[in-house]
C-alpha cells in the first residue's frame, strides 16, 4: 500500500520500558523503573480516592469545556480560560502546536539533544530540523542560528530544564532570548520538569502570567505526568495568547481528555504535601547519584530535574542497561540519541539502594 511520502522518513519514538513486561521477560520478581522520569511515590492517595469515587462514570463523555481543572489552572496561574488549552499529556498540546506552524517550506529550531518528540511531529509535517552544535542549551547557538535561517524558522524548542541532559537557563537568559525572535515565530518552553529545577533554584523559576504578557508568541507548556504523578492518565496543559490557542483549538479532537484525567489532575494540583516530599526526595537523593557518579568518574551535567545522566567513557551504555534490566532495574539508554549515556530517574531511597548496588556489582564484574 502506498503512505504519505513524509512517512519514509519517521521513525518511532522509542519509549521506556514496561514493568510487566519486564518482569515477564526476563522472569524477575521484583522490577524497579528508573526510566521514564514518573513519580517514584506512585499515584497519590488523595487522587486515588478521587478516582475511586469517580469510577462509575467512565461511560460518560467528559466535560469538553474542560471547566474545573481550567478554573484550577487559571487560579494557579492568574490566566483566563482563553489562554488554556488541555490534553492528552502535554505531548499532545506540542503535537497540535507543530501541526498549525510547520510544513515543507520551514524549520523549527531546537538543542542538539532533547526531547525526541519534538523531531517525530516536525518531520510528519515535512519540516527541516535545525539543531545547535551544543547538545544542551547554550542560548547564544541558538540566536546565531536563528538570525541565519531566520526566513525559515517558525518555531523555536526550548526544553527548559532539557531532557534528556537536565540542563537549564535561567528565566534571565529565556526572556533575553526570546525578545530576539520575530512575534511570528512560536516559541515553545516545554516546562515539562520545571517545577523541579524552580524547587531547585528561584532563578529559574519561570513564571507563564508574565511570559505571555511580554511575548505574544510563547506558548508555555506543563504536563502532570512527572511531578504530580499521572503519566498514566495522559493529561498535559498549554498556555499562551487566545490567538495561538485559538489556533490549536482548531486542530484539537473533541474530548481529547478523559473525565477520570481531569478530575485527578484537579486533585493532583490540591495535593502539596505530595509535591513537596516529591521535590524534596529527589534533590536529596539526587546528591547520591552525583557521589556515585564522582567515585566511578561518570561524567554527568547538573540536573535540575527528576533524572540524572551519566556518560561512560570505556563502558557501553546498551551493555550496562542490558545488565541492569537482567537484574529487573529499568533505565534509560541514551544510544538512541547518539549517546554513550544513560539517564536515571531518581526513585525512593529503596529503589535506589537496589540501582547503587545492583550497578555497583556489574560495575566491578
Ligand atoms: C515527559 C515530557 C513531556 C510530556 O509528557 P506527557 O506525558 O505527554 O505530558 C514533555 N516534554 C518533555 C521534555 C518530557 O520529558
Amino acid at each position: 500500500m502506498q503512505f504519505n511520502e513524509v512517512l519514509k522518513k519517521l521513525s518511532n519514538y522509542e519509549p521506556g520500558k514496561d514493568i510487566e513486561v519486564i518482569a515477564r521477560e526476563y522472569g524477575v520478581k521484583e522490577v524497579i523503573k528508573l526510566a521514564s522520569n514518573e513519580n517514584p511515590f506512585g499515584t497519590s492517595p488523595k487522587v486515588q480516592k478521587i478516582l475511586q469515587e469517580n469510577a462509575a462514570k467512565a461511560h460518560l463523555y467528559p466535560d469538553d469545556s474542560m471547566s474545573e481543572l481550567k478554573a484550577k489552572l487559571s487560579s494557579k496561574f492568574g490566566l483566563k480560560n482563553e489562554n488554556i488549552i488541555i490534553g492528552a499529556g502535554s505531548d499532545q498540546v506540542i503535537e497540535l502546536a507543530i501541526h498549525a506552524k510547520l510544513n515543507s517550506k520551514n524549520a523549527f529550531l531546537q538543542a542538539g539533544v532533547t526531547f525526541a518528540m519534538y523531531e517525530i511531529y516536525a518531520k510528519q509535517c515535512a519540516a527541516k530540523c535545525y539543531k545547535t552544535r551544543s547538545l544542551t542549551h547554550d542560548l547564544a547557538e541558538f540566536k546565531e542560528a536563528y538570525y541565519k535561517h531566520k526566513d525559515e524558522i517558525a518555531i523555536i524548542f526550548l526544553c527548559v530544564p532539557n531532557n534528556p541532559l537536565g540542563e537549564c537557563p535561567s528565566a534571565l537568559e529565556l526572556e533575553n532570548f526570546i525578545k530576539e525572535i520575530d512575534p511570528n515565530c512560536l516559541v515553545i518552553i516545554d516546562a515539562a520538569y520545571n517545577e523541579f529545577a524552580s524547587f531547585k533554584d528561584k532563578t529559574k523559576h519561570l513564571e507563564p502570567k508574565s511570559l505571555l504578557e511580554n511575548f505574544s508568541n510563547v506558548l508555555y507548556l506543563g504536563t502532570f505526568s512527572k511531578l504530580y504523578g499521572l503519566a498514566g492518565l495522559r493529561i498535559g496543559y498549554g498556555l499562551g495568547g487566545a490567538e495561538i490557542i485559538s489556533a490549536l483549538y482548531k486542530l484539537r479532537a473533541p474530548f481529547n481528555v478523559s473525565n477520570l484525567a481531569l478530575k485527578a489532575a484537579v486533585g493532583a494540583l490540591d495535593d502539596e504535601d505530595f509535591c513537596q516530599k516529591t521535590l524534596e526526595n529527589n534533590f536529596s537523593q539526587m546528591k547520591r547519584y552525583e557521589e556515585f557518579a564522582k567515585k566511578h568518574s561518570f561524567k554527568s551535567i547538573e540536573s535540575y530535574t527528576n533524572f540524572i545522566t551519566y556518560f561512560f567513557d570505556e563502558k557501553e551504555s546498551s551493555d550496562l542497561s542490558e545488565k541492569l534490566l537482567k537484574k529487573g532495574i529499568i533505565v534509560r539508554n541514551l544510544k538512541s540519541y547518539g549517546l554513550n549515556a544513560m539517564r536515571i530517574t531518581i526513585g525512593t531511597p529503596y529503589e535506589n539502594d537496589r540501582f547503587f548496588e545492583e550497578f555497583e556489582n556489574i560495575l566491578r564484574a
